[in-house]
């Protein structure tokens, strides 16, 4: 029992009911998985209660997805600090100070905008061990719905681009930002019509999308030290993929699989 945490568990047939689903949903997750690659799960627990995440937490689940930035401000304060927290919701200028100042968010999966960069590299604080991990949302389905910014095909005119605009606004200008990767949600339609044949066009979209911008970085910043990708092995990272389609995710070559309904069951409607 971790003694940083005051939360207790949830009754005993809930906490074995997410260790089952927990169980699964990793054996799928390494089923679908290329050879050699260890994708990263993230448990979307956005309107699911702290005690649910505290018992995935004590089954080693350390990667959570929150989408509510007071939702996830409340639940930061009282779950244990080891936890990595994923802000996955829309992202707002205004609520940067908000999200800089938990001490550990892991990453924000949903960066879109030059603006909200900018206000994020300025409310981080100095003393923050590393840089903030962020990955630029894609609309990779060009739904009118949907977040991010427009995908790239290799006839795209890169000057015009706002993603390559903001791509070279993070590694320039923020350095409190790291560069991690893409992230996408793609159309649910395409992600159903996609589940017999296993290749879902979004995903392709998003990473052609990131072959174009690691050639981009690559070529334009040859010089400077590489401040961008994946900390290890320097790739930018691709998260796509959630319950209802993370393994077609995985097999195009996902590192980040964000995972809710499939986890914790159904969610309530959200209030407020
Ligand atoms: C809610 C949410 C998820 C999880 O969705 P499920 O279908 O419950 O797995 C994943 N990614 C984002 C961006 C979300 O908002």
């Amino acid at each position: 029992m971790s003694e940083s945490s005051n939360v207790e568990l949830p009754a005993a047939d809930r906490v074995t009911e997410l260790r089952q689903s927990l169980a699964e949903i990793r054996a799928s997750v390494k089923k679908a998985s290329p050879l050699n690659s260890s994708p990263t799960l993230v448990a979307v627990s956005k309107l699911k209660p702290a005690s649910d995440i505290q018992a995935c937490f004590l089954d080693n689940q350390l990667d959570f997805g929150e989408n509510y930035v007071q939702e996830l401000e409340e639940k930061a304060r009282i779950l244990p600090p080891d936890i990595r927290w994923h802000f996955i919701g829309t992202l707002q200028s205004n609520k940067a100070k908000n999200l800089a100042a938990i001490p550990n968010l892991y990453s924000i999966q949903t960066l879109g905008s030059i603006k909200a960069a900018t206000a994020l590299n300025k409310a981080l604080p100095n003393n923050r061990g590393s840089p903030l991990r962020v990955l630029v949302q894609v609309n990779t389905s060009g739904e009118d719905a949907k977040s991010g910014l427009p995908s790239l095909t290799p006839s795209s005119t890169l000057a015009e681009s706002e993603l390559i605009a903001l791509i070279k606004h993070v590694v320039t200008s923020c350095p409190k930002l790291r560069l991690e990767g893409l992230m996408t949600i793609g159309s649910l339609e395409q992600s159903i019509a996609a589940s017999d044949s296993q290749e879902n066009p979004d995903f392709e979209r998003l990473k052609e999308t990131c072959n174009i911008v690691s050639k981009y970085l690559q070529t334009t910043f040859s010089d400077s030290t590489q401040n961008w990708g994946d900390e290890t092995t320097g790739r930018l990272l691709l998260s796509m993929g959630m319950s209802s389609d993370f393994e077609a995710a995985l097999a195009s070559g996902s590192d980040i699989v964000r995972v809710g309904t499939g986890i914790f069951g159904q969610r309530p409607a959200k209030t407020g």
